[in-house]
């Protein structure tokens, strides 16, 4: 972090501190704020932890989840105060303050200081300290080293710790991505040093499943697949009424990608869901195509080279036409065979 030696002092006196994160925030968001929050209450700072929106249940085991405000779930309110009454606000895990939809403006307008940390591309100019890495593999990373580096790692108790390990275990898949470096390791083996039960974590995140989840999955996989040989690419569309059909809850989709990714020869892999509200799609891609430039050109989105996140506001055919079309512009680059492993 730049101005390191200033933002350790400005941590030396109690401070109103506000921590958010991205919308629809996932274990890593989540993980690396009720971490962060519970770490800097420690320090004797009031810490309010405010969710842009809702998040899935099964991250709801985090110790300081019942504190946390939803803005968009009635949390409004007490979530501009919160703000209103800041010294300091850090904004985990997202790059550009579009990502918090409406608490996007109230952090700009804010007089607080910003701190920003996180590790997706292309980080927006507005935080007075940056502590970036697109070479973090999970922004828990990041703030593990940023409590190592105010020599406080001691602190680190069970809670934070299994926090940490949640966001660091899911962004690097579960320690199968070229993300999980030694330093991965290093600082998982301390989590686990500092009580972290991994098999809890891994149980409460991915095996535990309502039994919609699991029929919404097969669903998908045996009428929803599509895959175009040709162009090493695999994807689902998924139309508002199946969600419902298999009453579908926030994270119920999540990992859907993973599965279309999985297939031998696939590089590029997507997910496109009716939100009703706009069309959400996930990308993600094995090798050297870069999804976040698909992304940030074609769908307003962003994210990291191998895993990314876009929106349309047409509708879920219009928006798989056009996704089908950009697939044939891409043809030169999907097209081609990578041997990513000899
Ligand atoms: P997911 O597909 O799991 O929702 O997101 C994959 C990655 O892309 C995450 O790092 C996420 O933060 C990012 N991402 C997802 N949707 C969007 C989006 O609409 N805009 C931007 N800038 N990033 C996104
Ligand atoms: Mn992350």
């Amino acid at each position: 972090m730049q101005n390191f030696e200033a933002f350790k002092e400005k941590l030396k006196s109690p401070k109103n501190i506000v921590i958010t994160t991205h919308h629809k925030p996932d274990a890593d968001a989540l993980g690396s704020s009720l971490a962060l929050a519970s770490y800097l209450k420690k320090k004797n700072h009031k810490v309010t932890v405010v969710s842009p929106t809702d998040y899935p249940d099964f991250l709801s085991w985090m110790v300081g989840n019942d504190d946390v405000l939803k803005y968009s779930e009635g949390g409004k309110g007490k979530s501009e105060e919160a703000i209103d009454e800041a010294d300091l606000i850090f904004c985990l895990d997202f790059s550009s303050l579009k990502r918090i939809n409406e608490v996007g403006d109230l952090v700009r307008e804010s007089k607080a200081e910003k701190v920003l940390i996180d590790h997706h591309l292309e980080p927006e100019d507005f935080a007075q300290y940056v502590l970036w890495s697109t070479k973090a593999a999970a922004t828990a990373e990041l703030i593990h080293q940023l409590i190592v580096d105010l020599k406080d790692q001691d602190l680190i108790d069970k809670d934070i710790a299994e926090a940490l390990y949640a966001g660091i275990m899911t962004d690097t898949g579960s320690f199968k991505h070229p993300n999980t470096t030694k330093n991965i390791f290093d600082v998982c083996g301390d989590l686990v040093g500092r009580g972290a039960d991994t098999a809890k974590v891994a149980k409460l995140i991915y095996d535990n499943n309502s039994l919609n989840r699991i029929k919404f999955i097969g669903y998908a996989l045996n009428e929803k697949l599509r895959v175009i040989p040709e162009l090493n690419t695999a994807y689902f569309a998924i139309t508002a009424e199946e969600l419902e059909k298999f009453h579908s809850k926030t994270g119920d989709t999540e990992g859907l990608v993973n599965y279309a990714l999985s297939i031998e020869g696939i590089k590029f892999a997507a997910v496109i869901i009716d939100r009703t509200e706009a069309v959400k799609m996930s990308f993600r891609s094995v090798g050297d195509f870069s999804v976040n430039e698909f992304a940030k050109k074609n769908f307003s989105g962003g994210g990291h080279k191998n895993a990314a996140g876009g929106i349309s506001h047409t509708t879920l055919e219009e928006t798989v036409s056009k996704f089908e079309e950009l697939l044939q512009e891409n043809k030169n680059e999907l097209s081609t065979k990578t041997k990513i492993y000899a």
